[in-house]
C-alpha cells in the first residue's frame, strides 16, 4: 500500500515526528525536510513491508514471526553530518556498548569516528574489522588485570581511570598507557547516572595527580560523562570547567601539559542542538581553539537510537472488555526492549499491520492518552512481552485506533541504542534477531 492509498500525505515535519527524530534540533529539522529524508520513510517501510507479507503466522514455523529490526545505515551517515555540523571541534568515539552492530561500526569506521570500548570483547571485535588501535579509547576507569594485559598487547594505549588501585595495575600491566583521569559530574537531572559508580571527586584530583607523578606514568588528559537523558545541561558546562581546573592542577605537579579534553556521552539527537551549543560555549571559554587541547567524546545512543526500527508480532489477546484489552507479542523486556529497564526508555508502539492493511505511515495510530488532538482513541491496550514475567511490560496503559488482533504486527521507531546489545535468551526466548539492512543515503 503506497502512502497515497493510505491518505495521509506527510508534511515533512510529520516525517521527522514519524521517526521520532528531534522537532528542536533545527539544523536536523533542515536537512530532514530534504527529499532523502521522506524518502528514508519509503524504505523503511517497504522493508517491513516485504518481510511481513512473507509471513504467514497461520501456517509458519516456530519463529518465523519473530520480532526483527530494520536498520536504516544511511540514518548514521545523516547522522554524523549532523555531529560536525554541531560539534566541528569534537572527534567522536562510538561507545560500541550502545549496538555493537557490525555494520554500523564498520559505517561508522568508514566514516572516521573512533570507538570507545569497555571490555575484552569490545576491543576485539574493532580490532577485527581491521580499525587501528589508536582509535580506541578502553573507557573503562576498572578494568581487570588481564584485560588490560590484552589492551597492552594490542597496543590500545588509550585508557580512562578514577583510582590509586587503577593505577598501580597500570603501572605494573601498560606502563606505557595514555591516561584519562576520568572526573566525576553533577549528574542529578539525568535519567541515567553514572557518577554514583564512576568518576573521581574534585577533591581527590591532587592526590590522583600525585600518585601519576609518582609512578611516572603518562597522563594525557581528562574525561567526564554526564550521564545519560539529562535535561539540563548546565552539567556539561560544570563539567568542561572543572576539566580545567584538573589541567590547571596537572601544570603545578610538572606534569607535561595535558592534550585530550573526552567529553563522554549521554547526547540525544531530539536535545543534540541545546547540549552542542552548551558545549560549544563552555569549550570557546576554557579550551578555546588553538589551545592545543584535542577535544573527544564518547557518544552511544545519538549514533544508534534513531537508525533503527523493531516491528513484532502480536502473538496473543486477552480481551477485558469490549474496548480494553491485554496484547502480547514477541519481543519484551527480556529481549530488545530491556533498555525499558536498564536505561529509561519508553518505547512508542505504532500500528503497522492490522486487517490486512499497512499503517506505517499513520504517525498518529497510537497514542498515549484516550482523546490527543482532537483525535478519540477507542481501544485501551497494556502490552506485555512473550516470557512468563510480570515484569515484562512494554507499556501498562496505550490507546489504539485499531483493535489488534494476533497475526497484526507493532513498530517501534527509534529502537537501536541499549537494544540489541543486551538482550537475553530468558525463558527460551532466544535473542538472534535478524536484523534487515537499508541505506537511504546511497540509493538514487
Ligand atoms: C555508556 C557510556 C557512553 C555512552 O553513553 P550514551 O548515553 O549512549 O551516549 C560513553 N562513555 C562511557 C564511559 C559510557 O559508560
Amino acid at each position: 500500500m503506497s502512502r497515497t492509498e493510505v491518505g495521509l500525505k506527510l508534511s515533512p515535519l510529520s516525517a521527522v515526528e514519524a521517526t521520532g527524530a528531534s522537532i528542536h534540533s533545527s539544523s536536523y529539522i533542515r536537512r530532514a525536510a530534504e527529499p532523502p529524508y521522506e524518502q528514508a520513510h519509503d524504505e523503511i517501510f517497504a522493508a517491513l513491508k516485504q518481510r511481513i507479507e512473507a509471513i504467514n503466522h497461520e501456517v509458519c514455523d516456530p519463529g518465523e514471526e519473530n520480532s526483527f529490526f530494520v536498520c536504516d545505515i544511511g540514518e548514521v551517515q545523516r547522522l554524523h553530518n549532523n555531529w560536525y555540523k554541531e560539534l566541528p571541534r569534537v572527534q567522536p568515539f562510538y561507545a560500541v556498548k550502545c549496538n555493537p552492530d557490525p555494520k554500523v561500526l564498520r559505517m561508522l569506521a568508514s566514516l572516521g569516528v573512533n570507538f570507545d570500548c569497555a571490555s575484552k570483547s569490545e576491543i576485539e571485535r574493532v580490532l577485527q574489522m581491521g580499525v587501528d588501535p589508536e582509535r580506541i579509547i578502553y573507557a573503562n576507569p576498572c578494568k581487570a588485570s588481564s584485560f588490560i594485559r590484552y589492551a597492552a598487547r594490542n597496543n590500545v594505549l588509550k585508557s580512562t581511570f578514577d583510582n590509586i588501585e587503577e593505577l598501580h595495575k597500570i603501572k605494573k600491566f601498560h606502563p606505557e598507557s595514555q591516561l584519562l583521569l576520568r572526573i566525576a559530574t553533577d549528574d542529578s537531572t539525568a535519567q541515567c547516572r553514572l557518577s554514583t559508580k564512576y568518576g573521581c571527586e574534585m577533591e581527590k584530583v591532587e592526590s590522583l595527580l600525585k600518585c601519576v607523578k609518582d609512578l611516572k606514568l603518562n597522563l594525557v588528559g581528562v574525561s567526564f560523562h554526564v550521564g545519560s537523558g539529562a535535561s539540563d545541561f548546565t552539567s556539561l558546562y560544570k563539567a568542561v570547567r572543572d576539566s580545567f581546573v584538573v589541567f590547571e592542577k596537572a601544570k603545578n605537579f610538572d606534569l607535561p601539559a595535558l592534550k585530550i579534553l573526552d567529553v563522554g556521552g549521554g547526547f540525544q539527537l531530539d536535545s543534540f542542538a541545546d547540549s552542542s551549543a552548551v558545549l560549544r560555549g563552555a569549550l570557546d571559554e576554557f579550551f578555546p581553539s588553538g589551545c592545543g587541547v584535542d577535544i573527544i567524546a564518547e557518544p552511544g545512543r545519538y549514533f544508534a537510537a534513531t537508525a533503527f526500527t523493531l516491528a513484532a508480532n502480536v502473538i496473543a489477546k486477552r480481551k477485558l472488555s469490549p474496548n480494553e484489552a491485554m496484547l502480547y507479542i514477541n519481543d519484551g523486556v527480556y529481549g530488545n526492549m530491556n533498555c525499558i529497564l536498564f536505561d529509561h526508555q519508553e518505547p512508542t508502539p505504532r500500528t503497522l499491520f492490522h486487517d490486512s492493511e499497512f499503517h506505517y505511515y499513520d504517525i498518529k495510530s497510537t497514542s498515549s492518552q484516550k482523546i490527543q488532538q482532537n483525535t478519540t482513541y477507542p481501544q485501551k491496550v497494556s502490552i506485555w512481552g512473550p516470557t512468563c514475567d510480570g515484569l515484562d511490560c512494554i507499556t501498562k496503559e496505550h490507546y489504539m485506533k485499531h483493535d489488534l488482533v494476533p497475526g497484526d504486527w507493532i513498530y517501534f521507531p527509534c529502537l537501536g541504542a541499549y537494544t540489541a546489545s543486551a538482550a537475553t535468551p530468558f525463558n527460551g526466548f532466544e535473542q538472534n534477531v535478524d536484523v534487515l539492512y537499508i541505506n537511504t543515503m546511497s540509493s538514487p
